[in-house]
């Protein structure tokens, strides 16, 4: 994609633009950017062309479609215009926008650059809900960095994806009743037990992945996909239609690592319980216990144990639980659900593959 430079060096905008703009707190660098343009009553290119990365304008219809395919990277100096356009200081614009932060602005130069790479170099672009939208007096749609390739708006019910294929980009959650719900339960889990809490839940998480990935015809699956009007075999529909029974089974996490004993036989016993609600699920046995033995393995040996997540000493939660090694921390929350889980699969992944 274009590498866009200025053409007249030390010669920058001393301006800023008429019609002040305000950035959302977690928006892309491209939307923010494509917002301030519409602001002033023009297109992106146009804007990029009277800023002085005129070669922008070259194809105007793929510049046009940027800030939803693709995320703008700036250096210092491309940062300062951008401040000075928008009539915000660098601060300003630093505490909103992720893409500005140090590790990843571009090298220094003598130019200012705003460049807009094919690729994302974190996270990915992900609509703001438009209830949100709405509250925020915001008229068109707006591109959030997003960890995940998901959102959900448990405010508004709307979930949000990276998706830029046909269908709605939009789901409405009322039409999915149980996932709102759950969605609260991973939530409470994080409350109660710390990072532990929020690790557990994408265990679950990763284990729903890999049932629903060998099992996409699993009758509740297939008909909450078409109540909220997605295609069941698509990965997709995925975290929608499986965080009922991923926060069910974290539920059972939590309890099998508050258990006094973890031997055999209570592994066994466990897991028989989880299989009397896979059985209630209709996710079929042999399949379903595979993940799980996965996750005993790596969750059954208490000597394998470091660190003290969800035993801080400031805020010691309630029944803290220690978790073995293979959890990232969620000290950055720039990773998706999946990575907080100590089960290496990707949703998405073939089922031979995982
Ligand atoms: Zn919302």
């Amino acid at each position: 994609m274009s590498d866009v430079r200025a053409v007249h060096g030390g010669f920058g905008p001393r301006q800023p633009l008429p019609v002040r703009v305000e950035p959302l707190i977690g928006e892309s660098t491209g939307s923010f950017v494509n917002r301030l343009a519409h602001g002033q009553g023009l297109h992106l290119d146009e804007l990029l062309t009277r800023v002085g990365f005129g070669q922008a304008s070259r194809d105007v219809q793929r510049v046009r479609a940027y800030p939803q395919i693709t995320e703008m990277y700036v250096n210092r100096l491309g940062l300062e215009y951008l401040a000075t356009l928008s009539g915000l200081s660098v601060q300003a614009l630093r505490d909103a926008l992720p893409s500005l932060e140090q590790r990843h602005l571009l090298p220094e130069g003598e130019e200012a650059v705003w460049k807009w790479p094919w690729t994302l170099r974190e996270g990915h672009l992900v609509p703001l809900c438009s209830g949100c939208e709405l509250s925020l007096g915001v008229a068109e749609t707006a591109w959030m960095i997003s960890p995940g390739r998901w959102r959900m708006c448990v405010r508004h019910l709307e979930w949000t994806d990276d998706s830029r294929g046909s269908g709605s980009a939009a789901v409405s959650l009322e039409r999915v009743p149980e996932t709102v719900p759950a969605w609260h339960q991973g939530e409470s889990l994080r409350q109660q037990f710390g990072d532990a809490g929020g690790q557990l839940f994408a265990d679950a998480f990763q284990v729903a992945v890999y049932w629903w990935t060998h099992l996409p015809d699993t009758e509740r699956w297939v008909q909450r996909a078409w109540s909220a009007g997605l295609e069941a075999r698509n990965a997709r529909a995925a975290p929608v239609v499986v965080l009922p029974e991923a926060a069910r089974l974290a539920q059972r996490m939590v309890d099998f690592e508050q258990l006094g004993e973890q031997d055999c036989s209570a592994r066994e016993k466990w897991l028989a319980g989880v299989q009397r609600d896979m059985a209630v699920w209709d996710v079929d046995a042999w399949v379903g216990r595979q993940p799980l033995l996965a996750w005993l393995q790596r969750h059954h040996d208490r000597s394998a144990r470091s660190g003290s997540l969800g035993s801080s000493r400031t805020e010691q939660p309630v029944g803290g639980l220690r978790l073995p090694g293979g959890h990232k921390q969620n000290a950055q929350l720039v990773r998706p659900l999946g990575e907080f889980s100590c089960l290496p699969w990707q949703l998405g992944q073939p089922a031979c593959s995982m």
